[in-house]
């Protein structure tokens, strides 16, 4: 196998074995753009070295025999002669994960050759500022010394100077510099700097391939599911020198903006400067627009082969490009990362520009980012003082109390406190504490430093480059004048308009956006699986209609017996003693049942709506025992203790003490009450249909289905059927109208799957209660196992998410693929859907997809999530 390959080798579609950023150098080398000459060692190797690391040598040859042709090309020689090669060493796993690995630039320098580069470049301070970055970066990457102690000497060497940037200080006081560094390197490493180059090049790549499985890579794969398995290439760079005066410079391009989504050529650049100093936010960068005024031929250059590089790669591409002297040159490119609007607005504009087809444009958006674009904003009336305004580095609003260290972010958000992140900016190593903040602000850094990038691939608002407050490490403390804000404070992040307000600013809904609708009607043009909502009342069914559900998968008829005015006759229900008193609680009941089904069939008419009947176990609606004793305390301590209301609370007491059952999940609920209480199901169907010829005598179009709970065996829902298909045929009797209406059943015990076939004969559908079923199928009783154990199962690998979260494909999905087939064999036009949780989550509506469901029901508000993974499901 080869495992080094020369850009001349390479294109855009081997980026599993070249990694993402080799795989495009490659190609743009066949696109003839301006990149500098390099090769690849592949991530193939990077596995091979990972099982033994005597691999290296087998295959040092071929990287010596690379090396040699780039000397050959570049005219130089490597690290050393009068014209010295080097290069940069520089990470690409086939994903990009920017800033999580490591690189190492001006590689080859040593006393020596800093000095011909001092010749050959007629600039001495040039070679001295790349001869101390090299050290910094190779001392850090390769050997782990913290970088605290180099900035230090930097530091310390700006305030004697009294200048602000790296870039003032002067040659002397660089070469002292690098003098330090090497000392700092000595006492942190145990050994002097090494001066072989080919020695450095050795390290530098081992440390790259170690880089794979460094914490900050491990979290970041784990938080964005990228396998562990796909190793990282290591590409070798001849190196191009932004930092050689002020006709030269280094900067970062999007094809448009990441932020919003504008078309327009978006980002930063610095002048001398070089690598990472545009995204480190050492300095704070200008914004592209300056560079036509600073270097118009280099501009509208790099304008033409980014609107190339786009229109090639059919996708916004995020761009880094290096100055020097006066010529360009393109170092990366790769699809850029964007927010949740932009991706929608881009997409869209793409499909309008005819770059891309409707269908990539929805493969385009995740589900993950509908969610964000779900999230609130800060209402545009808030009255709360703007302590910053920085740049709008990643939209959205967040509200939250302000810390000032990512582990203390971690900690706080783990007992359950929202918070800010604060920093003067961030870095790769910060990743744990952007991930559990709400939001981010930082002082320092533009729209494409670390924490703007980063914030936008995890959605979280974030405002950056808020130069005119200080946020101090120390004293932890955010200041403007003598305006402080203090560790602990409420602060709100805009991201949106890049303010910072004090204190929490009022927030408002989401409101959808054009682009948006469009993108999701797309979606339902690819989908397969349609998108129902779970929902009990009208305004949840007008909800769900304007996110664009198809019908109501569950209305829950129990949640509408909880309000105020039902609960008391729900409770005399309950503790009736003889059918008499049972019949008229039911009648009471009965007429606000009635009103509820006719507001819910009426919203939601032309689309069906099924209605569950009585669910939950009885004890439920009783008070509880507590306040129970209590109140027949208070009435002994009035002395009342035998008055008639004293008794009333003891029959209650007897009744919720008969009540009681070991395992209420698995007891007296769901269709078990209704065959004990046919009584209850018959208030239920009657009211139902009353609603039912109340709309048909208004001419309104309702598709009305009964669904019962729980049923486990086929002569279960017989019992119900025919019930249910009695009363109808009373009411239609005496109407003299007719009506139409199915009844099914759901699927949340083991049993009814298995026997799925028998139950078919007499349910006209099928909605999997996949929270019941994962109860039932694990034998894991959901409340008790989300706090005591399945966190550890997590953690310990035991299982590898919750089951409750994602649907278990191996067992419940198991039961789900027998209850199907059966069912459609004995009923090929069954209707089945899911109405569990699982409803609203993308890798499970991929499973339901997959497994031939008709559609998945879920909460109104995430009606839109489930449509956009429909559609992908469906792709
Ligand atoms: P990351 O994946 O973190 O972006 P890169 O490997 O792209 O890391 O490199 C870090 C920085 O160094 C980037 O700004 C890049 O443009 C710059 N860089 C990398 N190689 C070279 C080179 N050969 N010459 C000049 N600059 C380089
Ligand atoms: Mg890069
Ligand atoms: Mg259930």
């Amino acid at each position: 196998e080869k495992y080094v390959y020369s850009f001349r080798e390479g294109n855009a579609e081997m980026k599993n074995l070249l990694g993402g950023k080799g795989a495009n150098l490659a190609q743009m080398v066949q696109y003839g753009l301006p990149v500098p000459q390099g090769f690849i060692l592949t991530t193939h190797a990077c596995l091979e070295y990972g099982k033994d690391e005597k691999f290296l040598d087998g295959i040092w040859g071929d990287v010596v025999a690379a090396m040699n042709a780039l000397e050959k090309e570049t005219g130089k020689t490597f690290g050393s002669g009068e014209n010295p090669l080097l290069v940069s060493v520089r990470s690409g796993a086939p994903v990009s994960m920017p800033g999580m690995m490591d690189t190492v630039l001006n590689l080859g320098l040593n006393d020596e050759s800093v000095e011909s580069l001092a010749r050959a470049s007629s600039d001495r301070r040039f070679a001295f500022d790349s001869y101390r970055r090299f050290i910094q970066m190779y001392g850090n990457v390769v050997h782990g010394v913290n970088g605290d102690a180099f900035e230090e000497v930097l530091e310390h060497a700006k305030k004697t100077l009294g200048v602000t940037f790296d870039n003032e200080i002067p040659e002397k006081d660089l070469v002292e510099v690098v003098a330090k560094f090497k000392e700092i390197f000595k006492k942190s490493a145990g050994f002097d700097f090494p001066s072989d180059p080919w020695q450095q090049l050795r390290n530098a790549v081992v440390a790259v391939f170690r880089s794979w499985g460094n914490p900050r890579a491990v979290t970041y794969r784990k938080l964005h599911k990228i396998p562990d398995t796909y190793g990282t290439a290591v590409n070798i760079v001849s190196m191009v020198y932004g930092n050689l005066g002020d006709d030269c410079g280094t900067g970062v391009c999007f094809t448009r903006n990441p932020s919003d989504g504008t078309k327009e050529l978006y980002g930063e650049f610095l002048v001398n400067a070089q690598g990472e100093d545009v995204v480190a936010g050492i300095r704070t960068p200008l914004p592209i627009a300056q560079l036509k005024d600073a270097m118009p031929a280099i501009y509208d250059e790099l304008f033409e082969i980014t609107t190339n590089l786009e229109k090639a790669y059919k996708d916004m591409q995020d761009i880094e490009f290096t100055i020097e002297r006066n010529k360009l040159y393109i170092l990366q490119t790769r699809n850029g990362k964007r927010s949740a609007g932009a991706a929608v607005k881009i997409a869209v504009d793409m499909v309008n520009e005819g770059l891309i087809d409707k269908k990539t444009a929805v493969g385009r958006v995740s589900p993950e980012q509908v969610e964000m674009l779900l999230h609130r904003q800060v209402d545009p009336k808030a009255e709360n003082e703007v302590l910053a305004k920085g740049l709008p580095a990643s939209p959205g609003a967040g509200v939250g109390i302000v810390c000032f260290d990512a582990d203390d972010a971690v900690e706080l958000a783990k007992s359950g406190k929202k918070v800010i992140l604060a920093r003067p900016e961030t870095c790769p190593d910060d990743i744990h504490g952007l991930f559990a903040a709400e939001a981010i602000v930082t002082s320092r850094g533009g729209m494409t430093s670390h924490a703007a990038v980063v914030a936008r691939g995890l959605g979280k608002p974030c405002v950056s480059g808020c130069e005119d407050i200080l946020i101090d490490l120390n004293k932890e403390t955010i200041s403007k004048g003598d305006r402080v804000v203090r560790k602990g404070d409420t602060i709100t992040v805009d991201g949106s308009t890049g303010r910072v307000l004090i204190g929490g600013a009022p927030l408002k809904e989401a409101s959808f956006s054009e682009d948006f609708k469009t993108v999701l009607s797309w979606s339902d043009e690819f989908a397969r699986l349609q998108v129902w909502a779970n929902g009990d009342t009208p305004e949840d069914a007008r909800r769900a209609r304007s996110f664009g559900a198809k019908g109501i998968g569950l209305c829950r008829t129990e949640h509408m017996f909880m309000a105020a005015d039902r609960l008391p006759v729900m409770q005399r229900l309950v503790v009736a003693d003889s059918y008499e008193e049972r019949v008229k609680a039911l009648d009471e009941l009965k007429v606000m049942q009635k009103e509820d089904f006719y507001g819910i069939l009426k919203e939601m008419q032309g689309l069906p709506v099924i209605i569950r009947l009585l669910d939950p176990p009885l004890h439920e609606f009783m008070p509880k025992e507590r306040d129970l004793e209590e109140e027949l305390a208070e009435l002994v301590a009035a002395g009342k203790e035998h008055s008639p209301e004293a008794d009333g609370v003891r029959k209650v007491m007897a009744k919720v003490e008969s009540l009681k059952e070991s395992n209420p999940m698995l007891g007296f609920r769901g269709c078990r009450l209704g065959i004990v209480y046919p009584e209850i199901s018959a208030m239920q169907a009657s009211a139902i249909f009353e609603a039912v010829l109340q709309l048909v005598d208004e001419g309104i179009d309702i598709h009305p289905e009964i669904m019962i709970p729980l049923v486990g065996v086929k002569t279960e829902m017989e019992f119900f059927r025919k019930q249910i298909d009695e009363i109808a045929k009373d009411y239609m009797e005496k109407s003299g109208k007719k009506f139409s209406y199915l009844v099914g059943t759901m699927i949340e015990v083991p049993h009814a799957a298995f026997v799925a076939d028998q139950i078919a004969e007499h349910a006209e559908f099928f909605s999997f209660g996949t929270n019941d079923l994962t109860q039932t199928t694990f034998g894991y009783s959901r409340d008790d196992a989300e706090g005591k154990f399945l966190g550890h199962y997590e953690d310990k690998g035991i299982l590898p998410v919750n089951p409750f979260h994602e649907l278990d494909r191996d067992g419940v999905g198991a039961l789900m693929e027998i209850a199907v087939e059966k069912g459609r064999k004995v009923n090929p036009k069954l209707s089945i859907g899911i109405c569990g949780e699982h409803g609203g989550n993308p890798s499970s509506i991929a499973f339901c997809h997959a497994v031939g469901l008709n559609y998945v029901s879920c909460s109104p508000f995430r009606v839109p999530v489930a449509r956009i993974s429909a559609a992908h499901a469906a792709m």
